[in-house]
């Protein structure tokens, strides 16, 4: 038989949510639901999923999508690297910051979403590069680099081959970039999962600047961006000059727009950018996508481009302000019982310090006195020891129950 890629036996205790998942039915098993007893039922505020149903005006547009592949003036097949108007479209509405000279159609390309896209940009990468991340950081990063090879061997801490820059509350969560490493791939989420913050203009300044001294790329996850409110707050890496020579970006409709199941991401790679070698990383990243990807849906891109329009943007604000209301309260109820917090005003994470305290062990008091599901900091990363992220994706009025229930925390 043939053997296994030896690199599937790197992933340590396998992805985060699935480890959570089985904690979870070990729990039920022990203490079951009771359907008559509401206050027995398990809350979830731990997964970032969207739960709200996509609104009426993108929904149309979805529908309109599959109904034009019924007919023959409407049929398509493959559309390879996006529709024009949608690439055109994003280009516009997403990137008004980049000073008047926008992205042209061929530096964006459509994908399936964001973390599909960053499973890709790691085969430009390979097994030889040096690889950064902020700590805590969704798992992607690490866990797709563990896949190429990139993150080296397991230490006991973290893997030997990225560089883990700690995002703390000391450092108020932005990380010590005097730490980053010349030449490497930097992995940067801002309005950051898990943690919430958002990192400011002058920081983002900074990133610019230290990249482009040290030869590195930024690989800048937006796909929070629409929840930013602050407008003093950047929602895209391009609004820094000089982006465009060290930095793509990786962006959704999932979070936006409630497209979590539909699939429909974006990225950005500049024309600007080269490798050591001076070849060209946007026409790689055409090859490699030409090669192992055939397009995004249609039907998904036909939802996109209604969800651009000026009732689909309007649609996308009060999708993210509802989850903005949801977060405000996790962190309200929280604040209540004294304890700290970040993120949850420009995110939809509230991020929870619990000092002293092991996060597995809080993630399963927080289970076991309130039935509420949420997830363990440790999990992103070796920095997120004595955290837990609450995730603000949920209905009201489970929220709402939620942090009722979180108020046993502080009767311990
Ligand atoms: C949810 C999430 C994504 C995934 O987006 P998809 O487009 O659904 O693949 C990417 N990055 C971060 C930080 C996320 O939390």
């Amino acid at each position: 038989m043939i053997s296994r890629n030896p690199r599937l036996g790197a992933l340590k205790a396998g992805y985060l949510f699935p480890e959570i998942a089985r904690r979870r039915r070990e729990f039920a098993a022990a203490y079951p639901e009771d359907p008559a007893k509401p206050e027995t039922r398990i809350i979830s505020l731990g997964v970032g999923n969207t739960t709200e149903p996509i609104l009426p005006h993108i929904d149309r547009g979805l529908i309109e999508g599959a109904r034009q592949l019924g007919v023959p003036e409407g049929y398509s097949g493959y559309q390879d690297e996006g529709l024009l108007e949608l690439r055109e479209k994003i280009s516009r509405v997403f990137y008004p910051e980049t000073g008047g000279d926008p992205f042209s159609a061929d530096e964006i390309f459509i994908s399936d979403g964001a973390k599909c896209d960053i499973g890709r940009l790691q085969l430009l990468f390979g097994p030889d590069s040096k690889v950064a991340v902020q700590d805590p950081s969704y798992p992607v990063y690490v866990d797709g680099s563990v896949l190429t090879g990139a993150a080296g061997p397991w230490t006991g801490e973290g893997y030997g081959g990225i560089s883990y820059l700690p995002c703390t509350a000391e450092n108020s969560y932005f990380p010590d970039l005097s730490k980053l490493q010349e030449n490497s791939v930097f992995y940067f989420c801002s309005p950051n999962n898990p943690t919430g913050a958002v990192a400011a203009k002058a920081q983002l300044e900074e990133l610019v600047t230290a990249a482009k001294k040290k030869g590195c790329l930024i690989v800048f996850d937006a796909a929070y961006a629409e929840y930013i409110r602050d407008p003093a707050l950047p929602k895209t890496i391009f609004a820094i000059p000089g982006a465009r020579e060290c930095a793509v970006e990786v962006n959704s409709f999932s979070k936006p727009a409630g497209f979590t199941g539909v699939r429909l991401g974006w990225t950005v790679v500049p024309k600007e950018l080269h490798y050591a070698g001076g070849e060209s990383i946007n026409a790689d990243w055409n090859r490699v996508m030409g090669t192992i990807f055939n397009g995004a849906s249609n039907i998904a891109q036909a939802g996109g481009l209604a969800a651009l329009s000026p009732e689909g943007l309007q649609e996308i604000r009060q999708l993210c302000d509802f989850y903005l209301g949801n977060a405000k309260c996790i962190r309200t109820a929280l604040e209540g019982l004294g304890v700290s917090c970040v993120g949850g005003d420009n995110s939809p994470y509230i991020w929870a310090r619990f000092p002293g305290r092991d996060s597995w062990d809080v993630f399963a008091e927080i289970l076991k006195s309130c039935r509420v599901l949420t997830t363990p900091g440790a999990g992103f990363g070796p920095s997120g020891q004595s955290f837990i992220r609450f995730s603000a994706f949920g209905h009201r009025q489970d929220v709402e129950e939620a942090c009722e229930r979180l108020g046993k925390l502080g009767q311990r």
